[in-house]
């Protein structure tokens, strides 16, 4: 069967007009703007461009943020059309669930253990979950994937490099479900700036089923400001652009991406950094005496079973450390994911763990 994107949306979200702005009836050249309400006086705070000049916070965000994909463009090697930026890579997964699934009716696959929001998202959205657990080696079930898939399986989520696991998926499982499912594959690269494994960016021709998800809250040091971004079908990104709020990126944080996206060499630093740092603490937690398996990251962070992993988080958090238990979780009984900080903070932790008595 020939993969049919537009059969896929819902039909309401097929069918609908997408808000239409004031900026958008326009265009040509002009100089006076009285067709958006905005106070053309001014705004009572001023943030200043890289020129000094003060950025118009009194006028609304350019809605799609082509200066931005226009800059993404050139760094990933996708072009602009297939490239959505939303309020973190949380709002590119709520709009996925609100694009192709029919709440009661239709039903998304994941692989537990894996990240929160997707879960979240199908809740909220009331979009029936099915969660089939990734094998003890943490990568996916094959075997009982294809008996899991039904008519209305619309969106599968692989998280690779996976968190809490830190693995990457392999590829060659990934594509066999990119030749063989009928819905949306959505891949997951918060973390792919740390892995050896290459990004499935560059496969967006191959795939009309792809979607891969990225952000610049991880390795660009941008949590705070908020930036996500999706890579896909100029098809499908026409349908989030049409689903997404119409100003969903202010005008403060596009000029401060745009800023963020001249530092290339800053953060490749740190990407080397961490790894080095995540490749060390490995080593000394492989020394520790309570230390039952580490397991191998492809990410900022190692997951770590522990004899006792509650305990060894209480003691932590006295110490003024705080790292993630996730020993309630399937496949992670006992144990700890620990984030890579600076080389202080790393030794920091290592120093406490060593002086723990069990
Ligand atoms: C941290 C993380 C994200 C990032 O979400 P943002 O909303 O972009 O901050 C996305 N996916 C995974 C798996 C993550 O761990």
């Amino acid at each position: 069967m020939e993969f049919d994107l537009d059969n896929l949306v819902r039909p309401n979200i097929r069918n609908m007009a997408p808000y239409s702005s004031a900026r958008h009836e326009f265009s040509g050249e002009a100089r006076v703007f009285l067709d958006a309400n905005e106070n053309a006086l001014g705004s009572p705070v001023s943030f200043m461009d890289t020129k000094g000049e003060p950025l118009p916070l009194n006028r609304y965000p350019d809605p799609l943020q082509m200066a931005i994909k226009e800059k993404l463009s050139r760094i990933k090697g996708v072009p602009p059309q297939h490239i959505f930026l939303g309020n973190g890579s949380d709002e590119a997964i709520d709009l996925l669930f609100r694009i192709f699934c029919e709440p009661v009716q239709d039903n998304v696959i994941i692989f537990p253990p894996t990240y929160g929001m997707y879960e979240v998202c199908a809740d909220m959205n009331n979009v029936a979950l099915k969660k089939l657990p990734l094998l003890p080696n943490y990568q996916l079930p094959m075997e009982t994937l294809e008996a899991a898939i039904d008519e209305h399986t619309k969106l599968i989520f692989i998280c690779s490099p996976n968190n809490p696991t830190g693995n990457s998926i392999l590829r060659e499982d990934i594509v066999l479900l990119l030749n063989n499912f009928n819905g949306i594959v959505v891949i997951d690269e918060a973390y792919i700036n740390y892995s050896r494994q290459r990004t499935f960016i560059t496969e967006l021709t191959e795939y009309p089923n792809l979607v891969v998800l990225q952000t610049l809250s991880k390795a660009w040091g941008l949590a705070g400001l908020r930036l996500g971004m999706a890579f896909s079908s100029s098809n499908l990104i026409g349908y989030m652009n049409k689903v997404k709020y119409p100003y969903n990126i202010s005008i403060a944080t596009q000029e401060l991406v745009l800023r963020a996206l001249n530092n290339t060499d800053q953060v490749n630093d740190w990407i080397k950094t961490t790894v080095q740092q995540r490749e060390w603490l490995a080593q000394e937690l492989a020394t520790l005496p309570f230390t039952v398996e580490l397991h191998p990251s492809d990410a900022n962070f190692l997951l770590v079973k522990m004899t006792d992993a509650v305990d060894i988080y209480d003691y932590l958090c006295k110490r003024g450390i705080i790292v993630r238990d996730r020993s309630k979780v399937i496949l992670c009984e006992d144990c700890l994911r620990i984030t890579i900080g600076t080389p202080a903070e790393n030794q920091e932790i290592i120093q406490a763990l060593q002086q723990y008595k069990a």
